[in-house]
């Protein structure tokens, strides 16, 4: 429904590019950065095509918070949560985005 073309995060959530889901419902999905700043490093990706925080709306309130809570489970799962994580987003191209699809950061596991 929400599917841009040339969007390669819309192009994994529908399966046209192969992809490993740690998690999916149905707001949002998450997998592993093919370029791991940490030893883990996890992309919380909305199912919706919105390009950054700054074209977020006020019916999107409820994904982004449901983005936090799964970043929260998924610290959890992936055993970073007592060590400590971060959490960021990107935004446009001075900010480093690169993929113009939001999404969440999640990367820790350091020693
Ligand atoms: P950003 O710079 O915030 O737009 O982050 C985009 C992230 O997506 C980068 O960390 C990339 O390594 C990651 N990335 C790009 N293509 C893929 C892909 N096909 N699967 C998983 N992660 C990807
Ligand atoms: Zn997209």
């Amino acid at each position: 429904m929400h599917h841009v073309q040339d969007c390669i995060f819309c192009k994994i959530i529908n399966k046209e590019i192969p992809s490993e889901f740690l998690k999916e419902d149905d707001e949002l999905v998450v997998f592993k950065d093919i370029h791991p700043l940490a030893p883990v490093h996890l992309l919380i990706v909305p199912r919706k095509h919105i390009r950054s925080i700054n074209d977020l709306l006020e019916e999107d309130r409820a994904v982004v918070s449901g983005m936090i809570m799964t970043a929260k489970d998924m610290a959890k799962q992936f055993s970073v949560d007592k060590s400590g994580y971060r959490l960021f987003f990107n935004v446009e191209k001075g900010g480093g985005q690169e993929i113009f699809h939001l999404h969440l950061h999640l990367i820790g596991g350091w020693e």
